[in-house]
């Protein structure tokens, strides 16, 4: 499971993944190249974090 999400969104992202995997997830930063071709999972935003799972 991988959320990507922007920086206004981090947290709810974080969220989501804790309330459906009970796990605390992973935060990594996307790298430059592909923030240009992914959006934020909750808005337009290009995404700047991937949220998964350990
Ligand atoms: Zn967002």
């Amino acid at each position: 499971m991988k959320k990507y999400c922007c920086e206004m969104h981090v947290n709810h992202a974080l969220d989501v993944v804790v309330a459906e995997t009970k796990e605390y997830p992973l935060l990594e930063k996307l790298e430059e190249e592909a923030k240009l071709s992914t959006k934020c999972d909750y808005c337009e935003n290009e995404a700047k974090y991937i949220v998964s799972r350990k």
